[in-house]
């Protein structure tokens, strides 16, 4: 007790953590181990995570396979640099990768964070211009609302709004921002839905790709939207010459009920990032893969490289936690997991709808989310799920869950009907 409250001193003075204030009144809770689908806290109390340690933690905490392919692989070596070296772990991972992912992606770069896996997409697709001799396609075209990373490069494909550009104004690379489309998943997408894409591809002539997070957009605003926005994209950067980038870290590996998300509508992107689920959340690792027509056309320009070498570039334990974890993937029956955890937060969070404080219930394969009329004030809803026993960590007018894979069908019922009950009582707190 002496212990954790000295540590929790250190933390409140001198740690951020993400999006916060080092004086956050915020409290954040300390976590001292994980199994399954269950947090437990220093004071003793399990808590059923709904996050998945934002969309990674896809097989579960303490995963046996997981642990024994990292422990194995850590008496080879835990790191080596991969500049002139290569070892097992990264060539296995990517012949995996290429196997399962749409042709044709043939070539990946290995990062370690999704953000700086979306900068690399970036500098791919000005390389790529530069060598082809139209070195002035630097701009990007992105949807508003999206989330890329919180890099420069990646923040300024980022939502202006949401992405607090105005502040960063003069070192933000100035992208062309056009409106989410609102054709919703499942729904056929009409001339106006594509229209704010087709118009900025005609009137802009320094494009050099359009980044999107296929089908839904996570951290910009959980919104799920048509396949068939997709498919007439893909056109239309065909049409005008343009390449076109997929943000494949949160609905990469399952999550939204296709092993990709872009299966969905069967388009193949010429630059696509994956990330966060990529280890099953056991080791920070992303990868940029593309075709082998956006890397030999790099190749043949100047400088003849492609310029980005991170230092712990396809660390192996990472690796080999992404094989492991990609391995266990395919050997599961996840087509009925993500069924089930679907089945479940339909069923279980339309209670929701009743409440006169909710604005919309959606749920996309894995993903749950309620949304708000109103943002939420994190200082009491959170303590309310943790009381509760569930981890939930709401942002904007957003409650969403996206659990385990594994989660059982018992532990999904406390999940969804813990949901109902907090955002319930939490109108009742807000409203007095
Ligand atoms: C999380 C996320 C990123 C950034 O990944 P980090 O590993 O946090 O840098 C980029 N794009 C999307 C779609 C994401 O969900």
């Amino acid at each position: 007790m002496q212990q954790s409250e000295h540590l929790m001193n250190i933390d409140r003075d001198a740690i951020w953590h993400p999006y916060s204030a080092l004086t956050s009144a915020l409290p954040n809770y300390h976590v001292i181990s994980a199994d399954g689908v269950r947090l437990t806290l220093a004071n003793g109390k399990q808590l059923i995570d709904g996050m998945s340690s934002w969309w990674c933690v896809i097989h579960g905490y303490n995963q046996p396979q997981m642990n024994q392919a990292l422990e194995r692989q850590l008496k080879d070596m835990a790191h080596v640099m991969f500049g002139g070296l290569t070892h097992t772990p990264a060539m296995q991972l990517t012949e995996q990768l290429l196997a399962i992912t749409p042709e044709p992606l043939n070539a990946v770069f290995y990062s370690d964070s999704g953000s700086v896996a979306v900068d690399v997409a970036l500098k791919m697709a000005i390389q790529y211009w530069y060598a082809k001799g139209e070195p002035q396609r630097q701009r990007f075209i992105s949807l508003r609302s999206g989330y890329h990373g919180d890099t420069l490069g990646a923040m300024s494909v980022c939502d202006p709004v949401t992405g607090m550009h105005s502040m960063f104004a003069d070192v933000l690379p100035e992208q062309v921002f056009i409106d989410q489309p609102r054709c919703r998943f499942g729904e056929a997408c009409s001339e106006a839905d594509m229209a704010p894409l087709k118009k900025a591809l005609m009137k802009h002539t320094d494009i050099a790709a359009v980044i999107m997070e296929p089908v839904a957009q996570g951290a910009g605003g959980m919104w799920f939207y048509s396949a068939d926005y997709l498919t007439q994209a893909r056109k239309l950067c065909d049409e005008q010459g343009v390449l076109l980038i997929f943000d494949e870290i949160a609905t990469g590996f399952g999550r939204t009920g296709k092993l990709f998300a872009c299966e969905h509508a069967h388009v193949v992107p010429d630059i696509m990032c994956i990330g966060k689920a990529l280890t099953g959340g056991y080791l920070s690792l992303a990868a940029t893969l593309t075709t082998h027509e956006v890397s030999s056309t790099i190749d043949n320009g100047q400088p003849g490289v492609f310029m980005h070498g991170p230092t712990f570039m396809a660390n192996p334990l990472a690796c080999t936690a992404a094989l492991t974890s990609i391995r266990l993937l395919l050997e599961s029956d996840w087509q009925a997991n993500i069924h089930r955890l679907q089945q479940s937060l339909e069923e279980g969070l339309a209670p929701c709808r009743e409440l006169p404080q909710v604005h919309e219930v959606r749920v996309l394969g894995g993903i749950g989310v309620v949304e708000l009329k109103e943002p939420v004030d994190m200082k009491i809803i959170v303590p309310l799920f943790v009381e509760a026993g569930v981890w939930i960590r709401p942002f904007g007018k957003l409650v969403y869950v996206m659990p385990p894979y594994i989660m059982s069908r018992e532990d999904l019922d406390e999940l969804t009907t813990t949901m109902v009950a907090v955002i319930a009582k939490y109108g009742e707190l807000s409203l007095v």
